[in-house]
């Protein structure tokens, strides 16, 4: 016998959580399918812990500049990296049990397994047998390793939040969101830091501006950056663990290696075939704009997708086909255009529109590049001074904005309410009539010249 659902939904992260809860207020008997702890990636393995290890690193930012204020203070006995795991783990765990409450107000079944297809509209959780009208597939992703040997002496940012202590010394392999974000908060929390990139430089797909400055602060803030580094092999000495790289040259010995070179989607004991939904070569699901999949009853979003990998993007989308699905609401869809994003690096990153490179290859020289490099008020009174940059990018005859690039503290605060401009079609006119707030960074958006 199997139990019978009008909706069941595969992953209970972000995504698939939102879209359940959405789905079961519009009347749906649904359920949702989860291996692991509630919460999915966000809150377990990424932005949640994550940004509360910012925060330490931000602290520790804080603290150097306190003097500048008339502070006396130092950090006595230095950072206590376990105690903070603890709180950290126990809000993580609170989280955990509020999604479970959530599910149930809503009268959402949560089971506890590991789901795999076995045709389009029945799904084997551990044994069990699952039948429903509409399946969801919003299973997320993991961290990728190179299949280089020794690979497996190193960590990804999963083995990162299982760290008890800070390591003395870490290399860092990768270029994107996390390595960035991993390298400022080991470097802010006192590990002596090594930043490995196979091509030259952080954050490539980002405006130029954006890499540019946080190559040029990474560094200055004494994090090592190589350059060009193909890792190849990883062996481990009585010193610590060595990367060799496809050119010879070594790094390390160190305590950790993190690698942090990209993700890829929980598909592969999912059955898929089973149920006939079509993949990527990569394993991300294929969907279109109303994320269906190439099987009529089945659905999917988030991670597993491939497409912006977010946590806001996936609950946005998950909620979006509840109001369609379940909520009377024809067409409703996300629009995967304009999604703002930040960066956790220190300083932050918060960037929302074409790069200067997408801008132009899209208008040619119908476009006007607007921007502002400057030391934000905070560092007047000390020496060690840290820069902010910003760039708008306009298009057409009337200016309309298509690009918001930040650099700098306050970067991620600042970004939301410019992507609401962005999205209404704010031009530049628009920007230069709105009155400054000062002495801020963000004036500095509305008062580019
Ligand atoms: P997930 O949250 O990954 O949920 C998928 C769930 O499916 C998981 O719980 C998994 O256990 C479950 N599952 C998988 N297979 C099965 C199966 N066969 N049976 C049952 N259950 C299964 N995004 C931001 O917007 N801001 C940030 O600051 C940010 N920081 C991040 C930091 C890190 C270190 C990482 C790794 C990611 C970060 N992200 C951030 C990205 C964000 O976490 C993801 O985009 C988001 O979690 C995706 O949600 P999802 O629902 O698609 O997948
Ligand atoms: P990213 O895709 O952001 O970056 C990984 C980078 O690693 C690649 O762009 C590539 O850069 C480099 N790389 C790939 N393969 C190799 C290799 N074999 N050896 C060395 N370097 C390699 O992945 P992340 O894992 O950092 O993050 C995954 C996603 O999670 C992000 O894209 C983002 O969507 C999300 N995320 C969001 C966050 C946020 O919102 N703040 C924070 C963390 C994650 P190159 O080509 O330059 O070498």
């Amino acid at each position: 016998m199997s139990e019978r659902f009008d909706l069941l939904v595969i992953g209970g992260g972000s995504g698939g959580l939102a879209h359940a809860q959405r789905a079961a207020e519009y009347g749906a008997n649904a359920a949702v399918v989860e291996h692991g702890p509630l919460g999915g990636t966000c809150v377990n393995v990424g932005c949640v812990p994550k940004k509360i290890m910012w925060y330490a690193a931000h602290y520790a930012h804080q603290l150097h500049h306190a003097t500048d204020y008339g502070y006396d203070v130092a950090a006595r006995g230095g950072h206590d990296w376990a105690a903070l795991k603890v709180r950290r783990d126990a809000y993580v765990k609170r989280l955990n049990d509020i999604y479970a409450g959530n599910l149930d107000k809503r009268g959402v079944t949560y089971v506890a397994g590991n789901a795999r297809f076995l045709d389009a509209h029945t799904v084997d959780v551990d044994g069990r047998q699952y039948r429903a009208d509409r399946i969801v597939i919003a299973t997320g992703g993991h961290p990728i390793v190179p299949n280089i040997e020794g690979a497996e002496l190193g960590i990804t940012s999963d083995g990162f939040f299982e760290l008890n202590e800070l390591p003395k010394r870490v290399i860092i392999a990768g270029s994107g969101y996390i390595a960035v974000e991993l390298a400022g908060i080991f470097h802010g929390l006192g590990s002596e830091t090594h930043m490995v990139v196979r091509r030259d430089g952080v954050l490539r797909g980002f405006d130029e501006m954006l890499g540019r400055e946080l190559n040029r602060e990474i560094q200055e803030s004494g994090i090592t950056l190589a350059t060009g580094v193909i890792p190849a092999a990883v062996r481990k000495e009585v010193g610590g663990l060595v990367l060799t790289a496809a050119d010879g040259r070594e790094f390390g010995p160190v305590d950790a290696l993190v690698w942090a070179i990209g993700r890829a989607p929980n598909t592969a004991t999912l059955d898929l075939g089973k149920a006939g939904v079509n993949t990527d070569e990569r394993g991300f699901v294929i969907t279109d704009d109303l994320q269906q999949t190439s099987v009529d009853n089945i659905q999917a979003l988030g991670d597993v997708t491939g497409r912006a990998a977010l946590t806001p993007v996936a609950i946005a989308a998950g909620r979006r086909l509840a109001d369609r699905l379940y909520g009377g609401m024809d067409g409703r869809h996300l629009d995967y255009q304009l999604i703002p994003t930040v960066v956790f690096s220190h300083p932050t990153i918060g960037t929302v529109g074409m790069t200067e490179a997408e801008a132009r290859s899209e208008y040619g020289d119908d476009i006007r590049i607007y921007t502002s490099s400057f030391t934000p008020m905070f560092y007047a009174l000390g020496v060690d001074k840290k820069r902010s940059a910003m760039k708008l990018i306009t298009a057409g005859p009337h200016e309309r904005v298509v690009g918001i690039h930040l650099f700098g503290d306050g970067a991620d605060e600042m970004l939301q309410g410019f992507a609401v401009a962005m999205r209404m079609g704010a031009t530049k006119k628009d920007f230069d009539d709105t009155v400054a707030i000062h002495p801020t960074s963000a004036e500095e958006v509305v008062t580019m010249r």
